[in-house]
């Protein structure tokens, strides 16, 4: 069912092959009523592969996102989208190669699910790309499992639902490249995992994808390369197992954490330490 959401029927021809670098932010500095919000922020995020910003609340995520999509004015730095300056781009050419889930997906207005999810549609109108709406909007609906509310009013889903349907429109945009603001915040487990197992389907096609997340396991499992937040600068970017030391976390999140390995899967799992936790095995009155 995933090989319907990404088939593309109608190739792009400016399609970016696998390694090219689809967004390229250097030296990106934002500040907001005479405070520095961002320093000097660069990262890359090449065609077929996942990259997770991580970092506490307030690091500047958020931010970057911003000025990575245009949202969100620079006081300095580049930023490339498949090698050309964002200010070079059209909104409506931009429309077509990078797609944005924001984190404050408000939708007020009583749209169906559907309704927003053909919204995604609408950069290809007009184009030859246009016969592929039906089916790019039934495949988004059902890849984030909320066909069952197409024809509900998104403002009485539930968050997660609502965060679904925010996701769905962005998947049926279809455009190669995605940025997404902690689309798994207000999910449930399985649905978390549903959309991180996405974003890597997305990337075995080709897709370059940029992810807020908070949950450092889902970035250690899912993302091919970690870019580390902290207080507006970029503390590290690697590899998650380089980028996640537990001294590293214990100074950027001020929280001390284990890190290990799974014995049978071999994955990273990071376990905050804690002192008050109830002790294990302890005998409960039944
Ligand atoms: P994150 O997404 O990592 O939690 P943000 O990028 O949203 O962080 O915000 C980074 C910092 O910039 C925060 O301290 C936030 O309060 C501040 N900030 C963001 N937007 C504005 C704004 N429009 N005006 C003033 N401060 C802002
Ligand atoms: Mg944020």
């Amino acid at each position: 069912m995933i090989a319907s959401l990404l088939s593309r029927s109608i190739e792009l021809p400016e399609r970016l092959a696998p390694g090219e670098a689809a967004i390229d932010a250097r030296g990106v500095g934002v500040e907001i009523g005479g405070r520095r919000i961002l320093d000097d922020a660069s990262l890359t995020v090449h065609a077929g592969e996942v990259v997770a910003l991580i970092g506490p609340n307030g690091a500047g995520k958020s931010t970057l996102l911003a000025a990575l999509t245009g949202d969100q004015r620079r006081t300095s730095g580049t930023v490339r989208i498949a090698g050309r300056d964002l200010a070079d781009w059209s909104l409506a050419d931009l429309a077509r190669r990078r797609a944005v889930l924001l984190q404050e997906n408000r939708v007020s207005f009583p749209f169906t699910v559907e309704q927003v999810v053909e919204m995604g549609r609408a950069p290809w109108r007009r184009t030859p790309r246009e016969e592929e709406d039906e089916e790019a909007t039934a495949a988004a609906l059902r890849v984030t499992d909320i066909e069952r509310f197409r024809q509900r009013h998104v403002p009485s889903l539930s968050g997660g639902e609502r965060a679904r349907a925010g996701l769905a429109r962005v998947l049926a945009q279809r455009t190669g490249i995605l940025l997404l603001d902690e689309p798994t915040a207000a999910l449930d487990l399985r649905h978390q995992e549903d959309v991180l197992r996405l974003t890597r389907e997305c990337a075995a096609h080709g897709d370059a994808v940029a992810v807020v997340l908070h949950d450092l396991n889902l970035a250690a499992a899912y993302a091919d390369r970690i870019v580390l937040l902290s207080e507006g600068r970029v503390e590290a970017t690697g590899r998650p197992e380089d980028v996640l030391t537990p001294a590293r976390i214990a100074a950027v999140y001020r929280q001390d954490v284990e890190v290990l390995t799974h014995p049978v899967s071999g994955a990273t799992v990071i376990l905050p330490v804690r002192s008050s936790a109830r002790p294990a095995h302890r005998e409960v009155p039944a």
